[in-house]
């Protein structure tokens, strides 16, 4: 399909919203292709702007008269494309209208702490960005939720850490983290465990200031380590960083095949309160295809290990939308999941990263079914809240399987606070390891910005002193 502006202007947002109605699309910004379909934005000057679709057999087009603010006019041009494209696609409906942006609960939220009513806050959510009833029912009572969960977290005073281990078992068919196989760093793995205390211990003494709300090791598999260097690294982190007001200590089991007896029975040696163990599917066929390269027997090995070893709040994530997984598949899924009974699910929907398998070798699975619904994920919804679960953080990723959310749900008092602080960017987030982002939250400005570490773990190493000066100009240069 071609996409032609005579502006850039918007064009991030615009191809969000086509690539919502045509996930598997490649965009062609070259007048000349021959693609029958095509998108053609023309700003014809400060005021105006035509927005015009063709394929083979419609035209549809539409004026805008924008707004001098600038949001405002981005939102315009935003609602005219969703109406030409949702007409020439049989009046389809996205169920998160013309919003793109990953956190669409921080407009609730917004509203809330303006003192708009809830009504106000879903009103705004259905008008200026089209969002289903349904779908602004949910952001605002997660929003409604949220904040009072903040209300427990001094997110000025506070920061949260979080370590990345890069490495997982095998590559996941649909993986866009930073993560490389095991093997291929087995005999290395105390090397980057040295890298990282470096970069730890400039952290531990920068912000010994500073209250360590919450602390998240995730990846990658932190699994992947031996029981040792697990106990290594949480003792490095009790040994440096004043724990006493830790709210929560996350470790992300991830991949069940890494989780043994000796590294939860480590794990509990420290505070670690949280625990995930996730399947993401109950089906091996669909564990096979994925490339995970474990059993649903291990899943289940992992979660009773994990119970019996006395951890207390257990995620489990899954996914939706899954290749050649129906509703019937993901409902035997959950039947399962709810027999176990975690403190915590997170429902994701399938996601097509850029650099992920499934989508470099997207032929093979152009035929499978990649599908998802509101009744899908209402069906998850209603199982879940049938075991006391209920959503507390959502966000969405671009190209996710029926437009939908990743939903994280949660028994009362046991939420993830750092998913919260993560979403909403109310806390600064420092992140150590290859390829973590840190996150600098400005409250007298509202400023966010970021440091990545590089994702290669070989360059990573190599210049861990890099990664720090980056840290280092991020939260100090303006000292
Ligand atoms: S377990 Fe997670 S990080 Fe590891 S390969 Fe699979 S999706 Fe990627």
């Amino acid at each position: 399909m071609k996409l032609i502006m005579n502006d850039p202007l918007f064009e991030y947002d615009i191809r969000g919203l086509l690539m919502a109605f045509y996930p598997w699309q490649d965009f062609n910004t070259d007048p000349d292709a021959e693609d029958a379909e095509g998108l053609y934005i023309t700003y014809e000057n400060e005021k105006s702007c035509l927005i015009r679709f063709e394929t083979a057999d419609l035209i549809k087009e539409r004026r805008v008269f924008l707004d001098p603010e600038r949001t405002e006019a981005k939102n315009q041009v935003k609602r005219a494309l969703y109406h030409i494209l949702s007409e020439a696609n049989q009046d389809k409906i996205l169920p998160w209208g013309s919003l793109t942006g990953i956190r669409p609960v921080k407009l609730p939220m917004a509203d809330i702490q303006e003192g708009k009513s809830r009504e106000e806050a879903l009103r705004h959510l259905k008008t200026d960005y089209l969002v289903t009833e349904d779908k602004a029912e949910l952001a605002v009572s997660i929003a409604e939720r949220e904040l009072k969960l903040l209300k427990k977290v001094d997110t000025e005073k506070g920061y949260s850490l979080y370590i990345g281990i890069p490495f997982c078992p095998t590559t996941c068919l649909y993986c866009s983290f930073t993560s490389y196989p095991l093997k291929k760093y087995q005999d290395r793995v105390g090397e980057y465990l040295d890298a990282l205390e470096k970069e730890l211990l400039w952290t531990a003494e920068q912000f010994k200031d500073k209250r360590l709300d919450t602390v998240y090791f995730g990846g990658g598999t932190p699994t992947t380590l031996e029981a040792d260097e697990l106990r290594r690294l949480c003792g490095f982190i009790m040994e440096h960083f004043d724990v006493s007001h830790l709210l929560e200590w996350t470790v992300e089991g991830g991949r069940p095949d890494s989780i043994t007896e000796e590294k939860l029975k480590a794990l509990r040696e420290f505070p670690v309160s949280r625990l995930s163990v996730n399947p993401q599917t109950m089906h091996q066929k669909t564990l096979d295809l994925i490339g995970r390269r474990h059993t649903v027997e291990d899943v289940r090995k992992a979660y009773e290990m994990a119970r019996k070893a006395g951890f207390s709040v257990i995620n489990m994530d899954l996914i939706v939308g899954l290749p050649g997984e129906d509703e019937k598949d993901v409902e035997a899924t959950m039947d399962e999941i709810v027999r176990l009974r975690p403190e915590n699910v997170t429902i994701h929907s399938l996601a097509i990263k850029r650099a992920a398998r499934l989508n470099l070798e997207k032929s093979i699975y152009r035929d499978m079914r990649i599908q998802n619904s509101d009744d899908v994920m209402e069906m998850c919804r209603k199982k879940l809240e049938g075991i006391g679960l209920y959503p507390y953080y959502l966000y969405r990723q671009k190209n996710m399987a029926g437009n939908q959310e990743n939903v994280g749900y949660a028994k009362e008092g046991t939420e993830g606070i750092y998913n919260i602080l993560i979403m909403e960017e109310v806390e600064s987030i420092l992140a150590c390891g290859a390829g973590a982002t840190s996150k600098r939250v400005r409250h007298d400005s509202s400023l966010i910005t970021r440091a990545e570490n590089v994702k290669n773990v070989d360059i990573y190493m190599e210049n861990i002193d890099q990664m720090i000066e980056r840290k280092n100009k991020l939260f100090f240069e303006d000292r």
